[in-house]
C-alpha cells in the first residue's frame, strides 16, 4: 500500500525555501493509522501461520499500539490480551476512550502496576503470563520487533527519493529502523523522540545497518505524552492553515520541530522534506479529558 504525499504550503516554507510534504499514513484506517498498521501486518501473517489463536501485547492507557491490536486481531480472527501499565485503570479503564474503543474489539485486558510493567521483558514475566493466558505470540511495547521493522520499510516507495530529508517521530524506534533501512544512500532520515531518554540510539541499532540518520531529542516537551500550550496551540494552526490534524503525542511534537529547525535555518536553501504522518489520533478524544481536567486548552477535533 503505497500512500501519497501532500504538499504544504506556509509562508516560512517560502520563505526560506525549503519544501515540505507529508505522507499522509494516518488515513490508512481510523484505528488501525500509520505505522501501527504497518507493525502489525507481517507480525498477523506469522502469528497465523505458527498457529496462535492469541495474540497478547503491552501498552499504557493511550497507547495507540493497544488500539489497533485489538482492531486487527479482532478482523484477522485472533483473541487479543493488552497487558496494561497501571493497576488503577483496572477500575477507571471505561473512561478512557482508546481502552474502551480496544474493549469494543474484543481485546481482554491484564492491568499491572507500574513496576511489573517495567519487567515486561523480562523471561520470569513472560513465563507468568504464558502460564495464566497459554501459549500466546507475544508482541513487545508498542509492537516493535523485526517483523514490525519490515513491515515499515514499506512506508517509502521509489517516487519519495526525490526527497533530501526523510522524517518520523519515534517511540520505541521500530518505524524509524524500517525508514532508515528503506532509505536511499542520499538522504537522510531525522528520527524526533516523542520521549526522553537515551536508550533509543542502542534500541533502534538492532534494527539498522546504515548510518544516514540522526535523532532529534529537542523536541519532546518534557517527555513522553507530555504536552504544554505553546504545543496544542501550534497543532490548532497547523489544522486550520492546512486542514491536517496532528496528534499531539508524536505527530505534533515531530512537525513543531521540523517547523522550528527549518524557522531557525537548520536546512539549506532547497531542501526538499518529507515528513511521515504515523497517525494517532485516535488519541486526541483521551487527550482533551486530560487537558481539560488541567484547564489547558483542547485540540480540536
Ligand atoms: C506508536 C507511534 C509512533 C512510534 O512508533 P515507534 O515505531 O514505536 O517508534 C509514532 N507515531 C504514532 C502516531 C504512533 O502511534
Amino acid at each position: 500500500m503505497s500512500i501519497p504525499n501532500q504538499n504544504v504550503d506556509l509562508p516560512i516554507l517560502k520563505e526560506k525555501g525549503v519544501t515540505l510534504h507529508i505522507k499522509r499514513e494516518d488515513t490508512i484506517h481510523p484505528f488501525i493509522s500509520g505505522n501501527k498498521y504497518r507493525k502489525l501486518k507481517y507480525n498477523l501473517i506469522e502469528a497465523k501461520k505458527l498457529g496462535y489463536g492469541t495474540l497478547l501485547t503491552f501498552g499504557g492507557a493511550f497507547s495507540n499500539h493497544i488500539a489497533a491490536a485489538a482492531y486487527a486481531g479482532n478482523t484477522s480472527g485472533i483473541k487479543t490480551i493488552g497487558v496494561v501499565r497501571g493497576e488503577e485503570l483496572a477500575e477507571q479503564w471505561q473512561e478512557n476512550p482508546t481502552l474502551q474503543l480496544a474493549k469494543e474489539h474484543g481485546m481482554h485486558f491484564h492491568f499491572v502496576s507500574r513496576s511489573t510493567y517495567r519487567k515486561k521483558n523480562t523471561i520470569g514475566f513472560l513465563n507468568d503470563l504464558k502460564e495464566s493466558f497459554g501459549e500466546c505470540y507475544i508482541l513487545p511495547e508498542g509492537g516493535t520487533n523485526e517483523l514490525a521493522v519490515k513491515g515499515c520499510e514499506e512506508i517509502l516507495t521509489s517516487e519519495d527519493a526525490q526527497f533530501d530529508i526523510v522524517s518520523c517521530c519515534v517511540g520505541t524506534g521500530g518505524t524509524l529502523a524500517g525508514l532508515i533501512n528503506s532509505a536511499q544512500s542520499h538522504q537522510t532520515v531525522l528520527g524526533f523522540p516523542a520521549l526522553k531518554g537515551d536508550f533509543l540510539k542502542e534500541d533502534i541499532l538492532k534494527f539498522v545497518q546504515n548510518e544516514n540518520w540522526n535523532l532529534i531529542s529537542d523536541y519532546h516537551f518534557g517527555g513522553y505524552a507530555k504536552v504544554d500550550e505553546r504545543l496544542i496551540e501550534f497543532i490548532n494552526a497547523f489544522k486550520k492553515e492546512t486542514e491536517i490534524p496532528l496528534d499531539p503525542i508524536y505527530t505534533g511534537k515531530m512537525l513543531f520541530g521540523i517547523l522550528d529547525m527549518i524557522k531557525k535555518g537548520v536546512f539549506e536553501q532547497g531542501t526538499r522534506i518529507l515528513a511521515i504522518h504515523t497517525g494517532g489520533l485516535q488519541g486526541i478524544e483521551g487527550m482533551n479529558l486530560v487537558l481539560k481536567k488541567k484547564n489547558l486548552p483542547l485540540l480540536d477535533l
